[in-house]
Parts: C-alpha cells; sequence; structure tokens
C-alpha cells in the first residue's frame, strides 16, 4: 500500500498531526465515541479528531480516576493534563458508558481552555420516543457547536458533510470488503491503521486517498492466491493494539472482519438521503449495529455477531476488549453463549493500553486456530 507510512505516521504520532492541522489555522473538536456526529463538527468547519488512550505510564490522571476505570479514558486524560492535547479547541463527550461520562465531569473541571459540550444522546433505541429525542439532542448540538465556535452550520453544509462521511465509511467498508475476499492482499495492521487514520486525518485528504486504496487492492486481487488461514471475527469496543493482527495471522489465522466501533460499527449503515440533515444523522444512529452502551433489543447484538460469522465465513471468534470496560464485560457472557448454542468457538482477551508478552499471546492464538 503506497499510502502506508502517511497513516503509520500518524498513528505513531497523533499529537504532532493535531499541532500542524491548528498551525494551518484549523479549528479541532476532540472526540472518543463513536456516537459523536462528526458531521455536524465538519459542517462547522471544524476538524474531528479522535482521541485513543495514550499508551504511556498513567501519571495526572491516577488522581482523578480509580485505576479500574479502562485505559481508553485514562490515558485521553492523562494527554490532556500533560498538555499534550493543547491544539483542540473543543472536547465532545457522548453520554455512553459510565466512564466515558464521569471523564466528561473530569475534564470540565480540570482540563483549562478548550470547550466542553455533552450530547445526552438516548440509552434505549428501540423506542417510538428514541428517534424525536435523538433528533432534539442533535439540534441542541448543532445550536451548543455553532454557538462556541461563532458559526452557523447551515443545512447545505451538513448536506455536504452528510455527502462526505458517506464515502468514507463506504470506502472503508469497500476495504474491509476486499481483505474479507481475499484477505492476503493486505494485512490486518494496514487496514487497521487506515481506519484508525481516518479517524485522525484531515476527512477532505482521506476522502482523495481512500479510493486509490481500493484501486490498488482491486488490482492485487486479480493475482492474489486464497489464504489459508483460519477466518477469524474480532469482536469488542476498541482496538487500539495494530499489533494483534500480525500475532493473529502468525498463528495461522486471520481476521476477515470485526465488531469494533474502530471497525465496522464506525462505518456500518450510511446516512440516508432525507430533507431535514439532522433528521437523517439521527436515523443512522438508531439503525447502525449498536455497542453494549446502548440498547436496541435484547438480541440484536448476538445477531448481529452470527448475521457477521455467516456472511464473512468466519470460524470462529475472538473477543477483545480492554479490562475495567464494563459494558463489553457485562456483554461478554450473553454473546459467548449466542456462538455457543450455535457451535461458533470463541476466546476472550481483555488488556491494557499496553498488550501481554507477545509469546503468552501467540500461544494462546495457536491454540485457538488448531481448535477451528
Ligand atoms: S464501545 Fe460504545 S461507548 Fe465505548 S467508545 Fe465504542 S461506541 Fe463509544
Ligand atoms: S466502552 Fe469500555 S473501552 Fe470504551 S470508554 Fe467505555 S469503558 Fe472504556
Amino acid at each position: 500500500m503506497k499510502q502506508r507510512d502517511e497513516f503509520y505516521e500518524i498513528l505513531k504520532d497523533p499529537v504532532s498531526y493535531g499541532r500542524k492541522m491548528k498551525e494551518q489555522g484549523r479549528k479541532i473538536v476532540g472526540y472518543f465515541c463513536s456516537y459523536t456526529p462528526e458531521e455536524i463538527i465538519y459542517a462547522a468547519g471544524a476538524h474531528p479528531f479522535r482521541i485513543f488512550g495514550t499508551g504511556e505510564n498513567i501519571h495526572f490522571a491516577d488522581a482523578h480516576f480509580q485505576s479500574y476505570c479502562c485505559s481508553l479514558v485514562r490515558g485521553a486524560l492523562e494527554g490532556a493534563l500533560a498538555g499534550n492535547l493543547d491544539f483542540l479547541d473543543g472536547a465532545v463527550f457522548p453520554h455512553t458508558c459510565d466512564s466515558i461520562q464521569r471523564l466528561s465531569d473530569i475534564w470540565r473541571m480540570n482540563v483549562k481552555g478548550p470547550f466542553h459540550v455533552d450530547v445526552v444522546l438516548p440509552v434505549k433505541l428501540d423506542t417510538d420516543s428514541a428517534r424525536a429525542y435523538m433528533i432534539d439532542v442533535l439540534k441542541k448540538f448543532r445550536n451548543d457547536l455553532a454557538s462556541h465556535l461563532h458559526v452557523e452550520i447551515t443545512d447545505d453544509k451538513l448536506k455536504n458533510a452528510i455527502g462526505t462521511f458517506n464515502a468514507i465509511r463506504g470506502s472503508i467498508k469497500r476495504l474491509y470488503e476486499l481483505k474479507a475476499e481475499n484477505p492476503g492482499i493486505i494485512s490486518g495492521s494496514d487496514l487497521y491503521a487506515v481506519v484508525k487514520g481516518s479517524m485522525m486525518m484531515d476527512r477532505d485528504h482521506i476522502l482523495s486517498i481512500l479510493p486509490v486504496v481500493i484501486e490498488e487492492l482491486e488490482k492485487k486481487k486479480e493475482n492474489a492466491t486464497s489464504s489459508a488461514g483460519k477466518r477469524i471475527v474480532l469482536a469488542g469496543g476498541i482496538c487500539n493494539h495494530p499489533d494483534i493482527y500480525r500475532i493473529i495471522e502468525e498463528a495461522g489465522g486471520v481476521v476477515v472482519w470485526d465488531d469494533f466501533c474502530t471497525g465496522s460499527r464506525y462505518f456500518e449503515e450510511s446516512i440516508k438521503d432525507n430533507a431535514d440533515p439532522i433528521t437523517a444523522i439521527a436515523g443512522r444512529y438508531i439503525e447502525r449495529p449498536v455497542c453494549p452502551a446502548k440498547h436496541a433489543g435484547i438480541f440484536t447484538r448476538g445477531e448481529n455477531l452470527l448475521k457477521i460469522i455467516k456472511e464473512k465465513d468466519a470460524s470462529g471468534v475472538v473477543f477483545f476488549f480492554l479490562k475495567f470496560c464494563d459494558p463489553h464485560a457485562f456483554d461478554y457472557p450473553y454473546m459467548k453463549e449466542f456462538l455457543d448454542r450455535e457451535g461458533i468457538p470463541s476466546m476472550m482477551l481483555e488488556v491494557e493500553d499496553q498488550l501481554p508478552s507477545e509469546g503468552q499471546l501467540r500461544t494462546r492464538f495457536e491454540t485457538f486456530v488448531e481448535m477451528l
């Protein structure tokens, strides 16, 4: 992949990328979760920049968070308190898991400077009132953001933003499909770098380079030989570990799809045409696959995972989530039971910002892959 270095550079040093954008006069709005309406931030002329954990030791954040909060929120707060996120003009906190809600409170009281917006989305998404409530919340966010950034967010700007994000999500989905059809044409780590990079890079730039990556893979697929790796789906919340794909591949597996908010939940469901763009954006949140911090029916998440496994012809699932992530930890027994009933093997891995030793991981994956 020709653009490989560009993606890896951003993943290695997102802070420098953010600061460079700021120097170019861009307004930058940080966010933490895929329930953040990036389209509205983009329509306001600002750049939505997703913040992940630091991967470094936590010093400042431990004074505010218990050590049993997930490393994503502790790492994000650490970055802010250490001054690494000084390029942000504001931060947006959607109402999802408890940890992000508490991060919002602590951020408001301790991180100086930038504006702070809570987007209090409904939790239950399968009720009659959820859609109307979601629309109201997004309208409020539109107004709050416009007043913080001193801009007007017109319907035309929103429609343009919807077109941009639909195109980006559609391109990432196409890359996933190409990988699922011909797993050898792009490594899991490279695909991960594209998806994660797309949440931080300038969206107009990413919109222009994704078709180039797709074209390259379409050409490669003509000479591709079928991979012998066992087809695996990853499931969980956030994946912050590119190495996991390489270790799975070295153990004889291949990741053909995922159910991550740094993966398929980010690109699934495009925003439908609607005269009112806010109603259209709200519609996507109601209809797209949910994470366990939201509710859309008792069996919805399990059924979605089964659908992925069947469609992608996968043999097993690796549940992968951050330690102390309550929504996914509480969800796991039910999801595992769902798979057990269908005879689909799975394993579970809980990690911190740092992965356990590679040898230990490889042995676990090799054992799992042999079982498939
Ligand atoms: S798992 Fe859900 S709540 Fe957590 S970051 Fe992803 S979308 Fe947000
Ligand atoms: S969903 Fe889990 S990993 Fe994501 S912020 Fe909440 S607790 Fe952390």
